[in-house]
């Protein structure tokens, strides 16, 4: 995998945790798209959402990747790195 980002050893087997944002769900508010945390399986929304659950999941746990949990999408990102990748 072409990439410079130093965190893939952070990534695990996860099963989501939930089929939606479970933060938003907690508070009954929606979003835009999914993320799924690769180290936890944590699912929070993603930065075009207005409650940005999958950034502050990443701020506070320091989970650096993220996959996206839209239907047919593989790609993924670091938070840290800043860093895309094309499939995870
Ligand atoms: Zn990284
Ligand atoms: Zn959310
Ligand atoms: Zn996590």
């Amino acid at each position: 995998m072409e990439t410079e980002c130093t965190h893939l050893d952070q990534i695990q087997e996860v099963a989501p945790s939930a089929d939606g944002c479970e933060d938003c769900l907690k508070i009954g508010d929606d979003w835009f798209h999914l993320r799924l945390c690769e180290t936890c399986g944590h699912v929070g929304c993603c930065d075009s959402s207005k409650n940005k659950h999958a950034f502050k999941h990443f701020r506070r746990t320091k989970h650096p990747i993220i996959k996206s949990f839209q239907p047919g999408e593989e790609w993924g990102w670091c938070y840290i790195d800043e860093v895309m990748f094309e499939s995870l």
